[in-house]
C-alpha cells in the first residue's frame, strides 16, 4: 500500500506512515502494588511544626546554595544522537507534500488524538497531523523507561475512556499501558490515516497574500494550511546538563526519554544523573538489575506515598453500567485545588460517593490572595515535615537519609510518589552520591567525577529533564510581520490571549502553552478545555464565514498583565530553584498560568462578546 494515496470517498489524502516497532525488548511495567503499610502511609506531622523564621531561613539557604547551578545544553551537533528515535524502525518512505489542507496539527500525543476526535465529530475532516515520532503517544511514545507510570490516577487521566469502552488495569497505569491505549484510540478513530509520522515541523510562516500558513518539515514538505494548532506538549525537548567532559565518556549513555533497550543493563555498574520524577520511578527498577547503582543527586525530590492498586472487579462492574463515569470523575478531579489532594485521588470523592474531598475550613472573613498564600505555605510546610519524617523512618543510613530530605515549599518542584524508591537506598549495591548544591561538574572516560573522585560506570543515564513550556517557540512560527513568536516574546515578554492566541499570528492556536489556563492537576483537563475552545472558534468562524481570526493587541496586553500579576502573588509558593520558574530566572507570567479559575472568566467574556478578536482583519 502506498504511503500517500487518495481516499476515493472523500478525495482527501490518506497516509500510511506509522513506523514499525524497533524491538520487542521495549516493554515494561509501572508501579507495583506494595503491601507493607509502613511504606504506604506517611508518618504524622511532627507535633508543633511551624514554618517559623528559622525554618524559612533554612529553605532560603537551601535555595541560594543552588542558585545558578542549573545549566543545560541542547542536544545539537555532537549530542544530536541522544535525540534519535530508538523505539521505531526508520521512517516510511513517502513523497514530499506541497498541497493544502484546512487544519494542520503539530503533535500526535493526547492533545492531537483528542483534537482529532473532536474535530471529526464537528465535521472538520480535512485535517493533517505532523508527528516527530514513529507512532502516536507523545510523552508516552518517548518516555519508556522501566517503572514509568502516570501519577494522575488513570481513571481521570486517560481521555475518551467511555468512547473506547476501556477501563485501565491499575489506579496509576503504567506508561506502557497508556501508550497501547493511545494506539487503540488512533486505530479506532481513524487517526493513523491522518498522520505524517517521523515528520518534524521546521518552519511555520504566515503568507498574508494567501491567508494561509506555510508549513515546512524535515521531510521536504512545504504544505499550506488555513489553521495551525500546536499540540506538541509542554515537556517535549529533552536536555542534558552542561558537564565538563560529557562527550568523552567511553561507556554506553542515553537520556531517559530515549531509553536504549539494546543496552543490556543486567549485572552492569550503572550511574544515573538526576533525581526528578523520572529518576524516582526508574531507580527502583534499575536497582533490580544492576550489579551496582550510583545515584548522582543535586536536589532531592519530595517522595510521597503512592499506594498503587489494581482496578477492582466491583469498579469494573459499576463503571460498565454507568454512562459517563469517567467524564464525571474527571470533572470532580478538576475541582480539587490542592496538588497533593489531587494526586492522592480519593476514590470515594472521585466516584461521587461523598460530596467533597476534605472538610473545608471556614474562615471568619474572606482571605486576601496574600493571606491564602501564607496559609498554603504553612500547610505545605507540615506536609514537607511528614515527607522528611518518612525518609528517616525508611532509610537506615543517617547520612543518606539526611541527603534525601528536601527543604523547599511542597509543590515548588514537581512532587513525586513512590513506595519502593526510599527502601532502594537500603540495598548494599545502591549508593547515593550527594553532589549538592552544584551538581555533577565533570565526567571522564571512566565515569562521573565528584569531589576529585572518579566513580567508574559501564552505563550512564541522564535523567536531566526537558525544556519547559517551549512548545510554541521551538516551532519557529513566523507571523504576519515576519517576526517569530520567539522574537516577539523575547522583545515584549510572553504575550498571548488565554495562552491560545498571540497577536500577529492569525489562525494559530497553541494548546497547553505558556499562559494557558483552564486546566487542573490533570493535564487531560487542560487539553480538553483548550480543545473545546479551539473547536468553538472553528465552528464560530464556519458559521460566520470568517477566513481569519486574530486577537487584538490591547486584549493580549491585558491578559499578559493579569498572568504576570497572578504569578507574582503566588510566587512564594514556588520559592525554590525549579524548572517551573525557569530555575528562578523566568519573568513573572511567562511560563505556566497561575490565575486559577480566572482563565475561565477571560474565556467566557471573550466567547460571549467576541470583542477581543479581529475577524478577517
Ligand atoms: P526534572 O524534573 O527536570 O529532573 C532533572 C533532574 O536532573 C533534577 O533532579 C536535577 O536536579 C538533575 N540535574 C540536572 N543537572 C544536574 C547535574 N549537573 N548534577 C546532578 N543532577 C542534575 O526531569 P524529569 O525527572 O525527567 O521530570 C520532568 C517532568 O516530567 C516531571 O517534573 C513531570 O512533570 C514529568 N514526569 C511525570 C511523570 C509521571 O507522571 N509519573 C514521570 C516522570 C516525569 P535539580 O533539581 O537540582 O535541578
Amino acid at each position: 500500500m502506498a504511503a500517500v494515496e487518495i481516499d476515493p470517498g472523500t478525495g482527501l489524502k490518506r497516509f500510511r506512515t506509522r513506523a514499525a516497532k524497533a524491538s520487542d525488548r521495549i516493554q515494561g511495567k509501572g508501579y507495583s502494588p506494595v503491601v507493607n503499610e509502613s511504606l504506604t502511609t506517611l508518618p504524622p506531622p511532627p507535633s508543633g511544626a511551624v514554618f517559623d523564621a528559622e525554618e524559612q531561613a533554612r529553605y532560603r539557604e537551601f535555595k541560594e546554595a543552588r542558585a545558578g547551578a542549573a545549566d543545560y545544553i541542547s542536544m545539537e551537533g555532537e549530542f544530536s544522537h541522544y535525540l534519535e528515535d530508538v523505539y521505531s524502525e526508520g521512517p516510511v518512505e513517502r513523497e514530499a507534500l506541497t498541497d493544502e489542507c484546512e487544519i494542520l496539527v503539530v503533535g500526535a500525543g493526547f492533545a492531537g488524538l483528542l483534537l482529532w476526535y473532536k474535530l471529526q465529530d464537528a465535521g472538520f475532516t480535512d485535517v493533517r497531523f505532523c508527528e516527530k515520532g514513529g507512532d502516536v503517544g507523545g510523552t508516552w511514545y518517548w518516555n519508556r523507561y522501566p517503572g514509568i507510570a502516570c501519577d494522575v490516577e488513570s481513571y481521570s487521566y486517560l481521555p475518551l475512556l467511555e468512547e473506547m469502552g476501556y477501563i485501565p488495569s491499575m489506579k496509576f497505569a503504567s506508561g506502557f499501558e497508556i501508550l497501547e491505549y493511545c494506539q487503540s484510540m488512533a486505530e479506532k478513530f481513524g487517526f493513523y490515516d491522518r498522520c505524517l509520522f517521523h515528520t518534524t515541523v521546521e518552519a511555520t510562516s504566515w503568507d498574508e497574500s494567501r491567508k494561509r500558513w506555510r508549513v515546512e518539515t524535515d521531510r521536504g514538505d512545504a504544505m499550506y494550511t488555513r489553521f495551525v494548532i500546536l499540540a506538541n506538549g509542554i515537556l517535549t525537548t529533552p536536555k542534558l546538563a552542561r558537564i565538563d567532559g560529557i562527550e568523552i565518556f567511553a561507556g554506553e549513555s542515553f537520556h531517559t526519554s530515549r531509553w536504549d533497550y539494546d543496552v543490556d543493563l543486567a549485572g552492569k555498574r550503572i550511574g544515573i544523573i538526576g533525581t526528578g520524577a523520572t529518576a524516582v520511578q526508574a531507580i527502583p527498577e534499575l536497582a533490580k538489575v544492576a550489579s551496582e547503582l550510583l545515584v548522582f543527586q543535586r536536589t532531592p525530590s519530595s517522595i510521597d506515598v503512592r499506594d498503587q492498586r489494581e482496578t477492582t472487579d466491583e469498579e469494573r462492574a459499576t463503571w460498565a453500567k454507568e454512562e459517563g463515569w469517567a467524564r464525571a470523575r474527571r470533572e470532580r478531579f478538576a475541582k480539587i485545588s490542592a496538588g497533593r489532594t489531587a494526586m492522592q485521588a480519593n476514590d470515594d470523592y472521585l466516584s461521587g460517593k461523598i460530596a467533597d474531598f476534605k472538610e473545608r475550613k471556614q474562615h471568619s472573613r474572606k482571605l486576601s490572595p496574600e493571606e491564602m498564600v501564607q496559609k498554603q505555605l504553612d500547610s505545605n510546610f507540615r506536609i514537607m515535615e511528614q515527607i522528611r519524617a518518612r525518609v528517616d523512618a525508611i532509610v537506615q543510613d543517617p547520612v543518606t537519609a539526611e541527603a534525601l530530605k528536601p527543604y523547599y515549599p511542597y509543590g515548588c518542584k514537581r512532587p513525586t510518589f513512590h513506595d519502593e524508591f526510599l527502601p532502594t537506598f537500603n540495598l548494599p549495591h545502591v549508593h547515593l552520591i550527594d553532589t549538592a548544591p552544584r551538581g555533577v561538574q565533570a565526567i571522564n572516560r571512566e565515569g562521573v567525577v565528584h569531589d576529585g573522585q572518579t566513580y567508574p560506570v559501564d552505563v550512564l543515564i541522564f535523567a536531566t529533564g526537558f525544556q519547559w513550556m517551549a512548545t510554541s517557540t521551538f516551532n519557529m512560527v513566523q507571523g504576519k510581520d515576519g517576526q517569530s513568536l520567539r522574537e516577539k516574546w523575547e522583545s515584549e515578554g510572553t504575550k498571548t490571549y488565554l495562552g491560545l492566541h498571540s497577536h500577529g499570528f492569525p489562525n494559530l492556536f497553541i494548546v497547553t502553552g505558556p499562559q494557558g489556563g483552564g486546566g487542573s492537576f490533570n493535564f487531560t483537563n487542560a487539553i480538553e478545555a483548550h480543545g473545546d475552545y479551539v473547536l468553538w472558534m472553528l465552528k464560530t468562524m464556519r458559521d460566520q464565514g470568517a477566513t481569519t481570526v486574530e486577537v487584538k493587541k490591547e486584549s493580549e496586553d491585558e491578559y499578559a498583565a493579569h498572568c504576570r500579576q497572578a504569578d507574582i502573588v503566588t510566587r512564594p509558593l514556588r520559592d525554590c530553584i525549579s524548572y517551573y520558574n525557569g530555575h528562578g530566572e523566568a519573568e513573572p507570567g511567562s511560563l505556566a498560568y497561575y490565575g486559577g479559575s480566572q482563565w475561565h472568566n477571560f474565556r467566557i467574556e471573550a466567547q460571549s462578546s467576541l470583542d477581543v478578536f479581529d475577524f478577517d482583519a
